[in-house]
């Protein structure tokens, strides 16, 4: 077994009331031309002037950005990219979703790099992320993406999405408050909270898995599951949205230090190609990918069973790892997320496309346990278009 590699960075506040902690941390870095980066409904609501209000209070000069769109096109990136090269910034904050917790990454960046966004895109760019970029503090307003922590911003293209990942992308800061995500629908509650859950999941199959990723994994589980319906019938459940908040920020650990596998991988197609949300595009693989790969990882699956609430003490593991699956999808199907692709209007003429572009996904379909190669994944999309 190799050495496991393990990053665990920014510097972290997490807990009620952590956004106190802004005004110290942007005073250590002395920013002249601070941009914050929203998307609208952010700004709608007055949630970014929690943010905003107190920087301007203190004397910077802040700029607020609105123009980020969930599962930002490469498009929506340059054009951020652009203004942050000419705006003459020396810091860049992300407030919102992992949109735009992303943007925000690449944008601080790509800022000190020349040459378009897609220059540096994993699957077909050419130029490497040389350069730290400007100060950038993340912070999240879903439980979902774990962004705030990982060294990558996701960026869809016309028929799927890629990437640009380097260690520069980094948060310098993360700060997590649960109150921030009160006012999160609860349809958005679903999806990040089952992107969060599929994080974890990923990761402790993943074969990069490491006893430290495995411990981060099965609690980021445990505080998921006993939250996440808690926090979707009730957004101002309180305990429930700080306990997704934490769930979401240890899968983030978690995932980003031994990788996510066949789920993200045959999600990023259906998400690029049909525009479903990046969580409602893991919910409804989930559990289709995880019954594929089941008998590679019987004994993981019934650690799994445990933290979702289960029992496998009198199960042999292959009944665990049956049982692992049905609760997978009848925590997807409680919080309201169709079971089935044909749920979303994926009609089955797609299937072949969506296998095609799910092909590419080399870097991720490596850590599966169970080796994804064509055929699997052609089974894998029919079967979660039939139910089966
Ligand atoms: P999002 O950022 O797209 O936001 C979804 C919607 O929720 C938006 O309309 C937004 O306005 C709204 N919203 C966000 N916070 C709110 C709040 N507090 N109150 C009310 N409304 C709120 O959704 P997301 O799922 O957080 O992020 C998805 C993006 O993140 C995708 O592009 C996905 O590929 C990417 N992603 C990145 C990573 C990573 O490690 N970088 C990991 C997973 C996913």
């Amino acid at each position: 077994m190799n050495a496991a590699k393990l990053v665990f960075t920014p510097l972290s506040y997490i807990g009620w009331g952590a956004l106190k902690e802004l005004l110290p941390e942007v005073e250590k870095y002395g920013p002249k031309k601070i941009l914050v980066v929203t998307d609208p409904m952010l700004a709608k609501i007055g949630l970014t002037d929690k943010i905003t209000g107190p920087l301007e209070e203190q004397g910077y000069s802040v700029t607020l950005y609105t123009e980020v769109v969930p599962e930002p096109p490469v498009e929506v990136g340059e054009k951020l990219v652009s203004f942050t090269r000419e705006g003459g910034f020396d810091m860049v904050i992300g407030v919102g979703g992992g949109s735009a917790l992303d943007l925000t990454k690449l944008a601080s960046v790509l800022a000190v790099h020349e040459g378009p966004v897609t220059d540096y895109l994993n699957l077909t760019g050419t130029r490497a992320v040389e350069r730290k970029g400007l100060p950038k503090i993340l912070i999240p307003t879903t439980s979902g993406t774990g962004s705030e922590v990982t060294n990558i911003s996701v960026l869809s293209l016309e028929t799927t999405k890629d990437v640009v990942t380097h260690d520069n992308l980094l948060a310098d800061v993360a700060i997590i408050d649960p109150a921030l995500t009160l006012s999160v629908p609860p349809k958005v509650t679903a999806a990040t909270g089952i992107d969060a859950l599929t994080h974890a999941v990923e990761a402790y199959i993943s074969v990069n898995a490491s006893p430290t990723t495995d411990g981060l994994a099965l609690q980021a589980i445990r505080l998921i599951a006993r939250s996440l319906r808690r926090a979707v019938e009730n957004g101002n459940d309180e305990q429930a949205r700080i306990d997704m908040s934490n769930g979401s920020y240890i899968a983030g650990l978690a995932f980003f230090n031994a990788g996510v596998a066949g789920v993200h991988a045959l999600a990023y197609p259906l998400g690029g190609q049909f525009h479903i949300s990046h969580g409602e595009s893991n919910a409804v693989l989930l559990p289709y990918v995880m019954g594929y790969i089941r008998k590679s990882c019987v004994t993981r699956m019934g650690d799994i069973l445990n933290a979702l609430g289960g029992n496998s003490a009198f199960l042999s593991d292959e009944e665990a790892s049956y049982r692992c699956v049905e609760e997978l999808k009848r925590l997807v199907n409680d919080v309201g997320i169709p079971n089935t692709l044909s749920g979303f209007d994926v009609p089955e003429s797609a299937l072949e496309s969506l296998t095609q572009d799910g092909v590419k996904q080399k870097r991720i379909l490596a850590r599966s346990p169970l080796p994804l190669l064509e055929d699997d994944i052609r089974n894998i999309y029919q079967s979660a278009f039939e139910g089966a």
